[in-house]
């Protein structure tokens, strides 16, 4: 089925249950209005005379009518491109041009920054774009000229989709190199959504916390598609992260499920109001997106009442999930794995010079296969055949292990990969060792360049408020516990590490910025 048939099926069994609520908006609607909200938006674009299989941006950070077009686009099959709202204009620039996009729908701007002035600039280049929506101002002209659009317009265009038309193009997020458009099918992302939900044991009855960005697959599909698959609410809490609105948010909207990359529970755990808010309406969540320290895990479910927290691995490009944890799981493999394989997909360990499997405990590359891989990037044939094989396995370049049960751990990425003196270095078990340090809050380790190894160990530190230490002494307390050639040669006190939108952090400028100081 389509992403706008099941929500329909949805709408119909839980007319009157609440869909979507953006307090810092003021906006609350049940699923009839939304299915409503969402026509109206699908004819407001479609007055704008785009056709299925064109290319509509939204350029937002979290708002209700980012969801609205959201399902507004699926509805119609126009392909909709999401825009990072931190971009800047070489990079709305390249997006927009790379997808040809010819509507776009924009905010005025997003903290700082003006998109007006930005999308100014780079307006000349982008020869597609024929349409600006600035949401800000041109919603309502937008919905009006909608209502010119017939019912049986929208209902032809509907009954002419396909469940794998593309209607999704999302970049990745960076942290490697240039953004590729992943290009998503609605049987990519609605399947995806559903089993996500699943694994959680979602209901009508669940409210989902939402402080991560919607432009990314953690957004729009652990989010609002699992959450429109099962009926229960979505719920965001800003435009921006702030851990004092999200535990703030969960508690006055009695939220029973809450998302975070591992940097957002860190921040909200070492808050210093966190004592005074009420979590007892949580049960689950997810934690996913980056490495998640099993220390942060167990915190969160200790003291966050999420005993059934989980965490998912995936990649954008398979739409994104591929394994994920079980609500009943125990506490290590909830804390220190993540998860097992989803129904209907296929996933394997390879060696990635020989393409063979790898024994159980082994690490090897992560491939998978099913419906979950997407259908190509985005007018770059060379960078899809680089990744998705002949067999149609998708080779993601993350490192795994996966133990006789067939829980998979992640232990890296092939980039990331430290190679001192010939010895392979997984910067994630330096990682995960140096987490239990008490004094740190967060760590990130990673290679730099070396005249005689090649490549050295470096740490980036993030020490909790008010502690310090030496060099000398995080040294001392790797002894005897992690190989020698392990122990970071570097360490680097910071106060926070760059980052993505997404709160993921860029080991690629990490690796730039140390390269650099070290000469
Ligand atoms: P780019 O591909 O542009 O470099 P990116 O890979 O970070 O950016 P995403 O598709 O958002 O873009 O992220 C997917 C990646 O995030 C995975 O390939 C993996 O490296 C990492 N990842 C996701 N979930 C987990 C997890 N639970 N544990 C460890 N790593 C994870
Ligand atoms: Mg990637």
């Amino acid at each position: 089925v389509t992403i706008g048939e099941k929500l329909k099926e949805i709408v119909n069994k839980y007319p009157d249950n609440e869909a979507l609520s953006v307090p810092y908006q003021n906006y609350k609607v049940t699923y009839k209005e939304f299915w409503h909200q969402v026509e109206e938006v699908a004819k407001g674009i479609l007055s704008y005379g785009v056709k299925k299989g064109d290319r509509v941006g939204i350029w937002s950070p979290n708002r209700f009518e980012w969801v609205l077009v959201q399902f507004a686009t699926a509805r119609i099959g126009v392909i909709m491109v999401n825009i990072n709202p931190a971009y800047k204009a070489a990079e709305l620039k390249y997006a927009l041009k790379q997808s040809e996009v010819s509507l776009l729908l924009m905010s005025k701007g997003f903290r700082k920054t003006n998109y007006i002035e930005i999308l100014g600039e780079v307006r000349s280049a982008c020869i597609h774009l024929k349409n600006i929506v600035v949401i800000d101002h041109d919603w309502a002209t937008m919905l009006g000229e909608g209502r010119k659009v017939s019912d049986e317009k929208l209902a032809e265009i509907e009954s002419s989709l396909q469940f794998d038309d593309p209607i999704n193009i999302q970049y990745t997020s960076g942290t490697t190199g240039f953004p590729k458009g992943a290009t998503l099918s609605h049987h990519n992302i609605l399947n995806n959504g559903f089993f996500i939900g699943e694994r959680l044991k979602y209901t009508e009855k669940d409210k989902v916390c939402i402080p991560v960005p919607l432009y990314h697959c953690f957004g729009m599909v652990l989010a609002n598609l699992a959450c429109i698959t099962h009926g229960s609410c979505m719920v965001l809490t800003g435009e921006a992260f702030d851990p004092e609105v999200v535990m703030q948010t969960v508690q006055d909207e009695k939220c029973t499920s809450l998302y975070g990359v591992p940097l957002m529970f860190i921040a909200e755990l070492n808050h210093p109001d966190f004592d005074k808010f009420d979590f007892s309406s949580l049960r689950t969540g997810i934690m996913a997106g980056a490495s998640c320290p099993e220390s942060a895990m167990k915190a969160v479910r200790e003291k966050m009442n999420m005993k059934d927290v989980g965490i998912c691995y995936g990649m954008t490009e398979t739409s994104p999930v591929s394994t994920q944890t079980f609500v009943d799981d125990s506490e290590y493999y909830r804390c220190a794995t993540v998860g097992k394989v989803h129904p209907h997909l296929e996933i394997k360990i390879i060696d990635p010079e020989t393409g063979n499997i790898v024994p159980r405990g082994t690490s090897g590359e992560f491939c998978t296969r099913g419906y979950s891989v997407m259908l190509k990037y985005w007018n770059n044939p060379e960078a899809t055949a680089s990744v998705i094989d002949e067999g149609r396995w998708m080779h993601t370049g993350d490192l795994a292990e996966m133990d006789e049960n067939g829980y998979v751990k992640i232990v890296g990425r092939i980039k990331d990969l430290i190679i001192r003196g010939g010895e392979n270095i997984s910067p994630f078990e330096i990682e995960e060792f140096l987490h239990n340090h008490d004094k740190i809050k967060d760590i990130q380790v990673i290679g730099v360049p070396d005249d005689r190894y090649g490549e050295e160990v470096m740490a980036w530190v993030v020490l909790k408020d008010g502690e310090s230490i030496t060099e000398q002494e995080l040294k001392e307390y790797c002894k005897g516990q992690i190989a020698t050639y392990k122990i970071p040669r570097y360490w680097k006190f910071v106060s926070e590490f760059p980052t993505t939108v997404t709160g993921k952090v860029r080991k690629v400028e990490m690796r730039e910025i140390s390269a650099r100081e070290l000469g």
